[in-house]
């Protein structure tokens, strides 16, 4: 698909801001193809039909479509562009070059690239002007790109905003602990937030604010995009606003223990730390204990036998 027919369509006047949202994170979806070398994209009859009436009607994405397999599976990119029989191929716009229908696997480089592009992106962001504001940094994300396992937490509380960093205040300590405990270090994994700007507060107002659904729905297309370039092996949502964004499912307590899918992705949400900084008790942590030893499970690490006793009476 041709951008500049897409970029033109955004100038149509009385859009809705739900379309303009949606066409921005079209434009950048491409743009991210094009980066990873594809240079076609299967567009239904009525997919094209609806992009040419002015003022489309288009219902938002589900977070849950799976888009793409994980590192375990066979990685066959031939697969994530398909094209059913009913969909046409849409030329990238790239002058020269001849079509080619799968796009090659990221290189190293092609990867770090996006993904230096995509934070330029993210710290420039301004999306959410009154978060814009009160910010002092955006805290974009920290570790691996290349990570297998990646955790995805709510949004940078006060030390994360000053540090720009997330987890790096007390819960983070814990979940830095919890790292280590699974015989890992922070730099091993990936870690990121729902939201990337710090929830704004009251001035003076203690403690930190869960983000709203608006803002969850503006900043999430960023972790989405960081989970597609990385593709971890497994996923851990922390707390209950990490399925919420992620999954759109509610209730942590009951959620947690049990393997969830992200996009294709294995999911294993489980207790935000800072729950376990309130909540002392020794089965508590044990059950955020039980659920990363499933992750180790999961990716196939070494337990040992004093791993696995952690956090058990006696
Ligand atoms: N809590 C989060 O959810 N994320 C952080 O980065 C820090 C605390």
């Amino acid at each position: 698909m041709q951008l500049a027919k897409v970029r033109r369509a955004a100038t149509l006047p009385l859009m809705a801001a739900g379309y303009e949202q949606l066409l921005d994170a079209t434009i950048q979806h491409l743009e991210d193809l094009k980066a990873r070398g594809a240079r076609h994209v299967p567009v239904s009859p009525e997919t094209l039909h609806a992009l040419s009436q002015p003022t489309p009607r288009l219902a938002p994405l589900p977070a849950t479509a799976p888009v793409a397999p994980a590192k375990s599976e066979t990685k066959n990119l031939k697969s994530e562009v398909a094209q059913p029989a009913t969909e046409v191929a849409l030329p990238l716009d790239l002058p020269g070059e001849a079509p080619v229908a799968p796009p090659p696997p990221l290189s190293l480089e092609a990867k770090a690239a996006a993904f230096a592009s995509l934070r330029e992106r993210a710290l420039a962001c301004v999306k959410c002007p009154h978060l814009a504001a009160t910010r002092k940094n955006v805290v974009f994300g920290v570790g691996s790109i290349d990570a297998e396992l990646m955790f995805v937490g709510e949004a940078p509380g006060a030390d994360e905003d000053v540090q720009a960093e997330p987890f790096v205040g007390k819960a983070g300590q814990l979940l830095t602990r919890i790292i280590e405990t699974m015989g890992l270090q922070r730099g091993d994994v990936y870690i990121a937030n729902i939201l990337k700007c710090r929830p704004d507060t009251p001035p003076g107002a203690p403690g930190n604010r869960k983000p709203t659904p608006e803002e969850m729905q503006t900043c999430i297309p960023y972790l989405h995009e960081q989970i597609d370039l990385i593709r971890p092996r497994v996923l851990v949502a922390l707390g209950g606003t990490a399925m919420e964004g992620l999954l759109n499912k509610t209730g942590i307590m009951k959620l947690r223990g049990h393997w969830h899918t992200y996009r294709g992705i294995p999911l294993m949400p489980t207790y935000h730390p800072a729950y376990l900084l309130r909540n002392q008790a020794l089965a508590e942590k044990r059950k955020i204990w039980e659920d990363m030893l499933q992750v180790m499970e999961k990716l196939g690490m070494p337990i040992s036998e004093k791993q696995r006793k952690f956090f058990l009476k006696g």
